[in-house]
């Protein structure tokens, strides 16, 4: 068992704490909030008065904090984990902050001779009571099976991103688009609603199209990503379908800003020439005119 740092005791690092020490490892835990520490310290953990104090003599240092500046003046600021941290320890960060601060974090890190790994998580602090986490593990297959013990107190399973900084990669793509989609969907709601359609109707014909499965593993496959763009629905019908949808809402006051957003990629896809390519030649377009290299000619 191992002794374990954790700095961050809110709605998720409280109960990952918690099922640190169920899980028999030494935890010693600092938060500004001290009612925090005060029940970790009643579920069994020893209180740090600074980050430092729970950095030292610490295997590895946990850090669960709400933004990037956040971990970076815990790990660097006055009285930080920097200041006691062995360099034969580990610091995993385990908030969600901005991949660019995690690639500048890790970076600092390697400078000043200490080991850094980033493992965001999945789901919810209801998922973290349990154990359930989903662990994004963004560092060498070293550091995660080193890890890897303490990842199976706090969750169900880890995913190995592929190296420094991707564990937080797929976190973000990962919430955009289900957070994306949440607007998306409730714009399909509305729409439903305002026209007076029975909402259980549209979601039992959603539930068998892409609308309601997504594109990834419905149309994409067979389509953009096997590098077949003939269509097997074209883009120009799409285009005059999205349209057709923002008229309707237009006229029944349903605001549509995702829709209004997606039509303007189909149109710049057609003003590229690609209205008689299938649907999903959106993907090339927006790649494209990303600056990516085209992959289907
Ligand atoms: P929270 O706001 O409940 O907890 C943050 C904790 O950090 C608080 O206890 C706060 O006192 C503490 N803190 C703030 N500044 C500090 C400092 N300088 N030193 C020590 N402690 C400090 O947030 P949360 O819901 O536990 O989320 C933590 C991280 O996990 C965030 O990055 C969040 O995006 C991510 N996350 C949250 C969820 C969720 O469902 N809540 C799910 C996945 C990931």
């Amino acid at each position: 068992m191992s002794s374990v740092g954790f700095i961050g005791l809110g709605q998720m690092g409280s109960p990952m704490a918690a099922n640190l020490i169920k899980g028999g490892h030494s935890v010693k835990v600092f938060d500004i909030n001290k009612e925090a520490v005060q029940a970790l310290v009643s579920a069994g953990a020893s209180a740090a008065a600074t980050p430092a104090e729970a950095a030292s003599d610490s295997e590895f240092i946990v850090t669960m904090l709400p933004n990037g500046a956040l971990v970076r003046s815990v790990i660097f600021g006055d009285q930080g984990v920097t200041s006691s941290m062995s360099p034969s320890s580990l610091l995993i960060d385990m908030s969600t902050i901005h991949p660019f601060e995690t690639d500048a974090l890790v970076k600092d890190m390697t400078a000043a001779g200490f080991d850094m790994m980033e493992a965001p998580v999945g789901r919810t602090s209801v998922h973290a009571i349990k154990g359930e986490l989903l662990i994004l593990a963004g560092g060498t297959k070293e550091q995660i099976a080193r890890a890897q013990p303490l990842f199976e107190c706090m969750g169900s399973e880890t995913v190995d991103a592929g190296g420094a900084g991707m564990g937080i990669r797929v976190k973000i793509i990962n919430n955009y688009m289900s957070i994306a989609l949440n607007a998306l969907s409730a714009e399909a709601a509305t729409l439903s609603e305002a026209i007076g359609l029975d909402f259980d109707t549209a979601l039992k014909v959603m539930s068998g199209t892409p609308a309601g499965n997504g594109h990834f593993k419905t149309t994409w496959p067979g389509k953009v990503l096997a590098g077949d763009l003939s269509p097997a629905f074209m883009l120009d019908l799409a285009h005059k379908d999205l349209g057709i949808a923002l008229d309707l809402a237009n006229q029944v006051n349903v605001p549509m800003p995702c829709g209004a957003a997606s039509r303007e990629l189909y149109s710049i896809a057609r003003a590229a020439g690609r209205g008689r390519q299938d649907w999903t030649a959106v993907f090339e377009q927006l790649r494209v005119t990303s600056g990516l290299e085209a992959k289907i000619k």
